[in-house]
This record gives structure tokens, C-alpha cells and sequence, in this order.
């Protein structure tokens, strides 16, 4: 199974992403996580993603389609992905094609969780509370946002366009959120 969860900063991907992984064994791949480790060890890598992050603007596709590659091939047989905030940018949807093409795969479904803005920034404003993640501050958000609207959203019908997509409410609470996308998975 390989599933990219799909949605804007706030949705509640990471929280999907965590209950599939305990609940069906998926290894999440998240890139926003990836590069926060890559920070925290002081990597070159790290160093270099540091400032655009902060700002709220996506590092490149290069930089992070190697990551996925580099997992895709840590995590040999297992029983499924979770692409977590990876594709961001339509070149990165067709590498990540051409990654899963090369490994006799392909991308099953696409689940967008849909939430309104106002539902968003008033979970990032709690999140920035709890956590202090730096780009969850108002500013940087809404440059992550505004990044989300212009370069990753164009990625919902390019994957409509392949019959993957499926739509969830992501203003419900977790739990039927989380029904909604294990009746999805159990469709494959
Ligand atoms: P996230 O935790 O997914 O919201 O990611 C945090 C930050 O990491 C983003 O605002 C970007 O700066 C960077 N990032 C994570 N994933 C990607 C990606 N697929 N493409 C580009 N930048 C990314």
C-alpha cells in the first residue's frame, strides 16, 4: 500500500499517519520530520534547510525526493507507506511515481483531508502553543500556507486525474476521521 495523506499545514496528517502506523504496521515517511531530525543532528543537510524552513517556504525538490528514495530503500517489504507532507510540488508527484515504478509500485490512493482555514489557524495557534515549533508562528504560516494553496494543491488534479484521490473530512474528530480513512484502505 502506498498512501500519500494529503492536505494543507494543520490538517492532522501526522496524526493519521501515526494511528495507520500502529494500527496497520505502515512506515510513515515524513519529510517535514526527516528535515527537523537532519536539523537537530547539525547535519550539512540540516544547516541548509534551517533558514527556509523557519521561513515557511519548501526546500527544494531535489533535497527531499533523495530523502524518500533513501527510505524506499531502508524499508524493503514491509506492509505499507505513508507519504506525510511529501509530494509537495508536482515535480515531486512524478518522482515519486517514477521512485514507486522502479519498485514494481505505484500510488494507491491519495486521501485529501479537508479542513477550512479558520479550523487551521486556530489549531496551528494551539500546536505553536504546546509544541513552539518555530514556522507554526503566524507569520511563517502563513507562508507555509500560501505555499500549500500555490504549489501543492495543483497536485489534486493531477491524482484525481489517475482515479486515487479520495476526499475526507478532516473536520471531524480523530477517531471518525480515521474510520473514514481505514474503510478507504480496505477498498484496495
Ligand atoms: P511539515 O512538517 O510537513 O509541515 O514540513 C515542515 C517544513 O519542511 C515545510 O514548511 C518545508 O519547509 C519543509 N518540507 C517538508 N516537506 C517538504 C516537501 N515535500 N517539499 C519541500 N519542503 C518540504
Amino acid at each position: 500500500m502506498n498512501l500519500v495523506i494529503f492536505g494543507p499545514p494543520g490538517a492532522g496528517k501526522g496524526t493519521q499517519a501515526k494511528r495507520l502506523v500502529s494500527e496497520r504496521g505502515y512506515i510513515q515517511l515524513s519529510t517535514g520530520d526527516m528535515l527537523r531530525a537532519a536539523r537537530k543532528s547539525g547535519s550539512a543537510l540540516g544547516n541548509k534547510v534551517a533558514g527556509i524552513m523557519d521561513r515557511g517556504d519548501l526546500v527544494s525538490d531535489e533535497i527531499v525526493i533523495a530523502l524518500i528514495d533513501e527510505q524506499l530503500d531502508l524499508h524493503k517489504g514491509v506492509p505499507g507507506f505513508i507519504f506525510d507532507g511529501f509530494p509537495r510540488t508536482l515535480a515531486q508527484a512524478e518522482a515519486l511515481d517514477i521512485l514507486l515504478a522502479g519498485r514494481g509500485e505505484k500510488v494507491n490512493f491519495v486521501i485529501r483531508l479537508d479542513v477550512d482555514d479558520a479550523a487551521l489557524l486556530k489549531r496551528i495557534a494551539v500546536r505553536f502553543e504546546e509544541q513552539g515549533r518555530d514556522d507554526d508562528n503566524p507569520t511563517a504560516f502563513a507562508v507555509r500556507l500560501k505555499a500549500y494553496n500555490k504549489q501543492t494543491a495543483p497536485l489534486l488534479p493531477f491524482y484525481e486525474g489517475k482515479g486515487v484521490l479520495k476526499v475526507v473530512n478532516g473536520m471531524d474528530d480523530i477517531d471518525a476521521v480515521a474510520g473514514a480513512v481505514s474503510r478507504i484502505l480496505d477498498l484496495d
